[in-house]
């Protein structure tokens, strides 16, 4: 079970690395940041554990 939320690309101002394929998500383009809904450890551990990924990456993995 995954939180996710999608970013627009007005809102991508950082660089980075996407988890599905390693390669780094520059600023401007627009991209999916998914957490753990169900993390043993408790929300704020999940909000610390965010991944940014690219949209088609996220698709993949999912
Ligand atoms: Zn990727």
């Amino acid at each position: 079970m995954w939180n996710v939320q999608p970013i627009a690309a007005v809102g991508a101002t950082k660089v980075y690395t996407c988890p599905g394929c390693g390669l780094e998500i520059v600023p401007g383009v627009a991209h999916t940041v998914a957490w753990r809904a169900d993390g043993i450890m408790g929300e704020a551990d999940d909000l610390a554990g965010r991944r940014h990924w690219h949209n088609h990456c996220w698709k993949v993995h999912t």
